[in-house]
């Protein structure tokens, strides 16, 4: 679905493909009321006043609603403590209206979001981060996958078609957010998959090796023109805020405007970013459709 172009490749719409799956989702999310006469429904807690997680939660909030899914926010005061978090989990974890549990990263510096995670039921994990979805994920079993890399690989099908098998992917980035689960989904696909971290020694010779490259790293202009074999088609999850001319500007881990002789791209903003929020009201109805124990079309 690739709408401008950077000299050759591609620039992948993410925002006009997330914006597709919303609107696949309401009727997906009728059809799942009328086998069951419930609807979906998405506890979001926050703690704490972080101003961009607030931002977050909002947005969260509001597509929940526009996809005709229930939305139940839960907004904790910042020195709320773990045994009060956890007992709101266990009540969520057994709430017969809540299909899926989120809880927003980051947590205050006073508790354990390991723990917190770990907490919940697996079978409501819509972000995917508790080890028993890792576990499942790993082994090829129904799972809940990470928002952010199942957003990634739903773009690289639309891009290369439905089979990536074969390919050789490089994922620049492990974190357990997204590196590693992107790597997991890419494997699944039958993918030659390398992952390369900050201790990686030949980062860019790997990089010229890759049919697919995501860099999940958090770094501007990390991934420099040379980095990309040319055909290739770049995954940029990166999202990093600098300053030009005085200016605030988000950009992405790769320096885009030396990207031309890739297939395709995803820019930042408008590439991955929105597809994560689609992911986790698509991760919503997939929980609710399982609990259910109905099909999820
Ligand atoms: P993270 O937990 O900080 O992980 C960063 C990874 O990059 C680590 O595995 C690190 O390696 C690796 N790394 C650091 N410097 C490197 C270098 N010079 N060369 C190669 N690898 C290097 O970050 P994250 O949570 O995965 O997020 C990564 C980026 O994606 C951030 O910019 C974040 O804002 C963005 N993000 C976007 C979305 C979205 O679009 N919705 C969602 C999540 C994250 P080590 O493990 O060896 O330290």
């Amino acid at each position: 679905m690739g709408m401008d172009r950077i000299a050759g490749s591609a620039i992948i719409d993410g925002k006009r493909f997330a914006a597709g799956l919303l609107e696949d989702m309401k009727l997906r999310v009728e059809s799942a009321r009328q086998k069951t006469g419930k609807v979906p429904g998405l506890a979001v807690v926050l703690v704490g006043t972080d101003p961009a997680s607030a931002v977050y939660v909002g947005a969260k909030h509001r597509q929940t609603v526009a996809a005709g899914m229930r939305s139940f926010k839960y907004e904790l005061p910042a020195d709320t403590g773990q045994a009060e978090l956890m007992a709101l989990i266990g009540r969520l974890n057994v709430a017969p209206d809540v299909h899926g549990i989120l809880v927003q990263l980051p947590l205050p510096a006073h508790l354990d979001a390991a723990a917190v995670i770990q907490e919940i039921n697996p079978d409501k994990d819509v972000d995917g981060f508790h080890i028993s979805n890792a576990g499942r994920l790993s082994t090829g079993q129904p799972a809940l996958v990470p928002c952010t890399p199942l957003g990634c690989l739903m773009l690289l099908k639309d891009q290369l078609g439905q089979s990536l098998s074969g390919l050789h992917a490089v994922v620049i980035g492990k974190s357990n957010i997204v590196g590693k689960p992107m790597a997991q989904l890419l494997l699944a696909e039958n993918c030659t998959v390398t992952i390369a971290h900050s201790r990686t020694k030949n980062t860019p010779e790997l990089c010229r090796a890759a049919d697919i490259l995501v860099v999940a790293v958090g770094r501007p202009g990390l991934v420099r023109g040379d980095w990309i074999k040319p055909g290739a088609v770049v995954m940029d999850v990166g999202i990093n805020r600098i300053e030009v001319d005085g200016k605030s500007r988000i950009v992405g881990d790769v320096a885009f405007e030396e990207a031309g002789h890739a297939a395709a791209i995803t820019p930042v903003p408008g590439g991955v970013g929105p597809m994560t929020i689609a992911c986790l009201l698509s991760n919503t109805l997939t929980a609710f459709c399982r609990l259910n124990a109905i099909s999820a079309d």
